[in-house]
């Protein structure tokens, strides 16, 4: 078990994001110019709206563990500064000192018609550079989203990025990104009118990414969407690394509950047959399983990871908590400690298998809403 100071670094990240966090104003001094602020690229994590106040995108705890600052205005957990240090404090009791990350350079520089490099791109954690090519998805036009998700409501709320992102502009904003020699990977999404192919436009992004200076293969993950099987040799061929399949849940009746109308276009065994492809093609480690943790028991959960393990795949759960805007709000996220035995039990199921980890496609500080790759680096795998 990861214990700093006596501290459960796990559970203490599990706590942060299902309870929330608050920060007072002394400690928000700097974020937007200094600290990285959140963009709401894709989604928003907060448990309730900030349209107003820039608040930090996530955070470092003393082990380098990176969390997701989700807002909570009541939330017992509040960011404030000591002798010119952040500390965490959970009502009165101090925790540990914490760190916010730095703001990266390009997300001011300018481009195409003036816009802010960081509309088009953010930085994910310490390392990860997101782009949604398209903040589009069409389950929402018949009420069939997913329970979860607040992607129309984050996108009325804050208005902070462009909601279609042109091939060479990313290509721009990927070599700016990795010219100041902060990022490692790349995190591609973004939902295609019916009229578009996804594969078409991502074979643009990479070629524009390319010619700004990466490499042939670059380090990194495409979440297509629909992610039906037919275009995973396409998709390695646009030299991205890794590729991933947002599964959601992995109980099948839950699943059609939870997520009606993906899982109208996309059933799980459809799923499964593109990832068992998907590690034929881009080899073992290369395909991730993207799940939303909390929705489902925890024996199905771990089915799902035991599964999945066996087929070579590599799983991303994120942490549920009830954001604003989606169908769940104001529900409430399993406990803390829940999480942190579920994960633990889903590190060892992990290290029993024989996948590569992955992790040079993306590692424990491309994001800060999981808790697996903690739970596997307190076991020594980063
Ligand atoms: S598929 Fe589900 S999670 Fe993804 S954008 Fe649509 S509603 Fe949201």
């Amino acid at each position: 078990m990861n214990k700093t100071n006596g501290i459960d670094m796990i559970e203490l990240k599990a706590a942060l994001l299902v309870d929330g966090v608050r920060a007072d104003a002394q400690a928000l001094r700097g974020v937007g110019t200094i600290f990285k602020e959140q963009n709401h690229g894709l989604f928003g994590w907060d448990l309730e709206d900030h349209a107003d106040v820039a608040l930090p995108d996530d955070f470092l705890l003393p082990d380098g563990t990176v969390v997701q600052f989700r807002m909570n205005s009541s939330s017992p957990l509040c960011i404030r500064v000591v002798d010119s240090a952040l500390r965490l404090f959970h009502g009165e009791r101090d925790v540990c000192e914490v760190r916010w990350i730095d703001r990266p350079g390009f997300y001011d520089q300018r481009i195409g018609d003036g816009k802010k490099m960081v509309q088009i791109g953010q930085v994910g954690g310490e390392d990860c550079l997101f782009f949604c090519y398209q903040n589009y998805c069409s389950h929402f036009a018949h009420g069939e989203q997913c329970l979860f998700c607040n992607l129309v409501s984050t996108s009325q709320t804050y208005d902070s990025v462009l909601k279609k992102k042109d091939a060479e502009l990313i290509g721009e904003v990927a070599g700016a990104a990795w010219g100041e020699g902060i990022v490692k990977h790349i995190l591609l999404t973004g939902g295609c009118f019916a009229h578009e192919r996804e594969v078409a436009v991502v074979e643009r992004i990479l070629m524009s990414v390319r010619k700004h200076g990466a490499a042939d293969r670059i380090p990194g993950t495409i979440l297509p969407s629909p992610a039906t099987g037919d275009d995973i040799e396409r998709y390695y061929d646009t030299g991205i690394q890794a590729i991933g399949y947002s599964m959601e849940i992995w109980d099948e009746a839950l699943y059609s509950a939870i997520c009606p109308g993906k899982a109208a276009n996309t059933s799980h065994a459809q799923f499964l047959v593109s990832i068992e492809r998907a590690v034929e093609v881009f080899g073992s480690g290369n395909v991730f399983a993207v799940f939303v943790m909390g929705l489902e028991p925890k024996d199905t959960f771990l089915d799902g990871v035991k599964t999945l393990i066996g087929m070579g795949a590599n799983v991303v759960p994120f942490v549920w908590s009830p954001n604003p805007g989606s169908r769940l709000a104001g529900h409430r996220a399993p406990s803390a400690a829940w999480y942190a035995d579920v994960v633990r039990e889903a590190a060892t199921l992990v290290m029993n298998g024989d996948v590569p980890s992955g992790t040079e496609n993306h590692c424990y500080r491309c994001d800060g809403n999981s808790l697996l790759h903690d739970a596997l680096r307190e076991r020594g795998v980063e």
